[in-house]
């Protein structure tokens, strides 16, 4: 489905609907995703700026409601992260 007017896919690189670049888009979708990806790796990793600051960025490419949360997460991890712990 068209993430912008969630008009079905009709197997064209343009939105019958909305014309949204949907080739665009699902690029971006998936840089987002990639990002998330590495901003949990991050957070395995004990490194909870590396995450927020991926967390970030993927928000501001693609806005999603489990994003925002992972964004919190790791906003909170950094926040009260204590190096001396380490
Ligand atoms: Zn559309």
């Amino acid at each position: 489905m068209c993430p912008v007017c969630q008009a079905r896919f009709r197997g064209t690189l343009e939105c019958s609907r909305c014309g949204v670049d949907l080739k665009t888009l699902m690029g971006l979708v998936a840089n987002a995703w990639r990002l998330r990806q590495a901003a949990r790796q991050a957070i395995t990793d004990g490194d909870p700026f590396r995450a927020r600051a991926l967390a970030w960025e993927a928000q501001q490419i693609c806005y999603t409601p489990v994003g925002g949360r992972l964004e919190a997460l790791s906003s909170w991890l950094a926040d009260n992260w204590d190096s001396s712990t380490q």
